[in-house]
């Protein structure tokens, strides 16, 4: 290789890249069956997997998508994941990433307050948050034991399994929130609320942060809810807890991965959940070791559209939910589990099976989720791109049965 190896040049090949992204021709062409003994450069590499990576993926902005908790991004997040790469700073190594931590505690001050936080960092998702908290729980306050509804993520169990801790699930009432009734003893235990649970974005009773001994609270899909003026309320009582773990990559439109851990007494989180070593600078805090500027994209997305802009997004996504929902309770052959609390419509057909009702609709439009043993559809408001008007009257032509 040449001293100066052109594959680690902004070369114009990158400009090919951004056009690829306005304009994907059909595939023309198989991948190698075998990894190539020679490379066939960088541009036609592109060429060739550009149809394969766009042809073959869910479009999120689609005006029919709302299936996942999965959002568009806003493209200058795709500017900054450039930007990102380009630099691979590692938030691990101060010396490597200056801006980056400054950036990444900007994010952090401006979020925490909205919830009663004052510091925390940012991870690769709320699985990870979730665990981050747990440990702390755990190594700060002797936590025994982890108590979360049966609604709660699997991201619970997980980090309960990885920390050695017993995990007692509790029944949900009616409404799908965890049963005040069946709560026993907390006084040792880490209770685990959801904010907008992953099957029906129920919010948990947040009123009972701070009874137990830490109270962890699982926002990955409703946390940004906070920052608008119109649903804030929706999470009251939130500022009571010890943790609060939100998804980036979700209700605030980030690019994976990107998530925050956020704690109302960081020193004392931190304490307990940093590890130093002969090569480091500066501690290790939380459960990565190498990360990147998760912020940078963070950041820009908050200075480019301000608070006003993100909460904009998030009640205009909160009214299709309602919109939708509204309509659905028109139709006297489909049932609506409930209205929505934070952009998730839980439905089912009356004649005839889930599975099959399901079928009939176009892709990614829709999800199902498993409720008490029946099968349900599930649509989450998290596309501000979708016509809402369209998929209501895509539902209605397909109970009737005109659909094509
Ligand atoms: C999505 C989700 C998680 C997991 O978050 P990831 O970012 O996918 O790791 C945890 N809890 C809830 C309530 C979620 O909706």
């Amino acid at each position: 290789m040449s001293k100066k190896d052109k594959s680690f040049l902004p070369d114009t090949g990158l400009e090919h890249a951004v056009n690829l992204l306005r304009q994907v021709s059909k595939i023309q062409e198989n991948l190698p069956d075998r990894f190539p003994e020679r490379g066939i450069g960088e541009v036609q590499t592109l060429d060739l997997l550009a149809p394969h990576v766009f042809g073959r993926a869910a479009r999120l902005d689609d005006s029919h998508a709302l299936a996942h908790m999965d959002p568009p991004t806003p493209w200058i997040t795709w500017a900054t994941t450039l930007w990102n790469a380009r630099l691979n700073q590692n938030l691990l190594h101060p010396a490597t990433a200056p801006f980056a931590i400054e950036a990444e505690k900007k994010v952090m001050d401006w979020l925490t307050p909205f919830f009663g936080m004052n510091g925390g960092h940012m991870c690769s998702g709320s699985t990870i948050a979730n665990l981050t908290a747990l440990w702390a729980a755990r190594d700060a306050k002797g936590i025994e034991k982890i108590i979360a509804s049966k609604a709660a993520h699997i991201s619970i169990e997980k980090a309960a399994k990885i920390l050695g801790l017993p995990y007692e699930q509790i029944s949900t009432n009616t409404s799908g929130q965890i049963d005040l009734d069946k709560i026993g003893d907390i006084s040792n235990a880490c209770l685990v609320l959801t904010a907008g649970t992953t099957a029906t974005g129920v919010i948990d009773p947040l009123t009972l942060a701070g009874q137990a001994k830490w109270t962890h609270v699982d926002a990955a899909w409703a946390g940004p809810l906070r920052l608008s003026s119109n649903h804030a309320h929706l999470l009251d009582g939130i500022d009571k807890a010890d943790s609060v773990a939100i998804s980036a990559h979700k209700w605030f439109f980030q690019p994976k991965d990107s998530a925050l851990i956020m704690f109302r007494d960081a020193d004392l989180a931190n304490s307990a959940i940093s590890l130093g070593g002969d090569y480091l600078a500066v501690p290790n805090i939380g459960v990565q070791g190498s990360r990147g500027a998760s912020a940078i994209p963070l950041l820009a997305t908050m200075i480019a559209w301000g608070k006003e802009g993100i909460a904009d997004r998030i009640d205009h996504s909160m009214s299709m939910a309602n919109i939708l929902a509204t309509e659905l309770t028109k139709e006297d052959k489909i049932s609506l589990w409930a209205m929505p609390k934070t952009g998730v419509t839980i439905f089912r057909p009356l004649t005839m099976s889930t599975e099959k009702f399901f079928q009939c609709l176009p892709e990614g439009m829709f999800s199902t989720c498993m409720l008490d043993n029946e099968k349900w559809l599930r649509s989450v408001a998290a596309n501000p791109l979708a016509d809402i008007e369209e998929i209501a009257s895509t539902i209605s032509e397909a109970i009737r049965g005109t659909i094509a």
